[in-house]
């Protein structure tokens, strides 16, 4: 944790905690590194749904092309806090609400999911515009991954059979652009792993469009950029990637990618920091009880990982008893809940843990609290807090946009 960061941490009270604390300086200087490893004809998307904190969208509204939206909800909290900032809309089971929404809030791209989808869409256009993206479930392998939303049957996307119907009803509907198609296939992939499946989607597209004479000039590849729990300094090889785009790119002058990464951009940015309340050894194995837990950080039930975490000493200890304690063993970290599944981390090793240290949970900027069961058990809600040593270079409503 950042000097910064650690000297607002100290300044909690016990009452504080559990507290999110996100380094906003570390964020801006991260995204600027992503975008500065990215050729220009890259335009980078920020998928809203990993993390749709005011203070991070905004500080991320300079430094991106625009967002990603996949609900009404987050397309009207995107529109309140970056207005102007261009919007994707994609996600599956949009109602008809939603897609009105989106078309009388101007999006600047709507990512269709189905056929039946579009044809709600046109029944909902009158007089106005729209620019489309047909989802694609490409049959392609992608590999050891996190997760799969492609490569296999699943609800995402269309069957490129499917395709060809949407391409009649934009044929015969000239409000309608198809700017190209869109695929978001697996999450989790490291770069060289994310340019392969970049590389099968783009030859995919590129023989779609010849034998259907659609002038290609626009693939959204998605976002799944890996994030590694397990070592957290083994972020995305962000530079290696976009080398790899720019090779691609370059064959292809006339291409525009487009990406969305979630994880990839916040995770690092999130710290959930909390207190040991008790430590206890069952039957030899030592636990220790932290304020809060998995209702307030699911990250690590939800992906069934050790949450990476710092312990913070807190020396004082003003009880007249022995301080509970445990030292060079494997302790497990779980949280207040009444069930077994409340575990944060399972047997790390630690050097020395006590009642009232205090555990600061990393990569906590990613689905994270917006992912979490909040109203299970009826504990108090953490606080928040956003650090913010760095003089605040633009307000939120500049954005980058695609060179002309
Ligand atoms: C969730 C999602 C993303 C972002 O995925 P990350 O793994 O957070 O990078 C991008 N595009 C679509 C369509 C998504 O559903």
């Amino acid at each position: 944790m950042r000097a910064a960061l650690l000297d607002h941490v100290g300044r909690l009270a016990d009452d504080d905690l559990p507290a999110y604390v996100y380094d906003l300086p570390g964020l801006r200087e991260h995204v600027r590194a992503i975008r500065a490893a990215l050729p220009d004809r890259v335009e980078l998307l920020y998928a809203a749904k990993a993390n749709s904190d005011p203070a991070i969208l905004q500080t991320l509204a300079g430094h991106v092309s625009g967002f990603e939206v996949a609900s009404g909800g987050e397309l009207g909290h995107v529109r309140r806090l970056a207005p102007d900032a261009p919007v994707a809309f994609g996600g599956p089971g949009k109602t008809q609400t939603e897609l009105a929404c989106a078309l009388d809030a101007g999006v600047e791209r709507l990512h269709v999911e189905s056929e039946h989808e579009l044809c709600l869409l046109t029944t909902l256009l009158g007089d106005r515009t729209v620019d489309v993206l047909l989802r694609v479930n490409l049959p392609v392998e992608p590999g050891q991954v996190a997760l799969a939303m492609g490569g296999r049957s699943s609800p995402f996307g269309m069957d490129p059979a499917q395709l060809d119907n949407c391409l009649e009803l934009i044929a015969s509907d000239p409000r309608v652009r198809l700017r190209g198609p869109h695929l978001h296939l697996a999450s989790g992939l490291q770069a060289q792993a994310q340019l392969a499946l970049v590389e099968k989607v783009l030859t995919w597209a590129e023989d779609w469009s010849h034998d259907r004479r659609i002038d290609l000039t626009e693939v959204n590849v998605g976002g799944g950029m890996g994030v590694d729990y397990a070592q957290p300094h083994r972020t995305f090889d962000w530079p290696v990637f976009g080398a790899g785009l720019r090779r691609i790119l370059s064959r292809r002058p006339r291409l525009t990618l487009r990406i969305e990464p979630g994880r990839s951009v916040t995770a690092y940015c999130g710290w959930y920091v909390t207190q040991v309340l008790d430590i206890k050894f069952s039957r030899g194995q030592a636990f220790a009880v932290l304020r809060g837990g998995t209702h307030h950080l699911r990250t690590p039930a939800a992906k069934q990982h050790d949450q990476p975490f710092e312990v913070i000493a807190d020396d004082v200890w003003p009880r007249p008893w022995a301080r509970p304690e445990v030292r060079d063993e494997p302790v497990t970290l779980v949280g207040q809940l009444c069930t077994p599944k409340d575990v944060l981390a399972r047997r790390v090793m630690v050097s020395r843990l006590r009642v009232g240290d205090r555990v600061a949970f990393a990569m906590a900027g990613a689905y994270a609290w917006n992912i979490s069961h909040h109203a299970f058990l009826m504990h108090p809600h953490p606080t928040f807090h956003h650090v913010d040593d760095a003089p605040v270079s633009g307000t939120g409503d500049t954005y980058a946009r695609r060179p002309s």
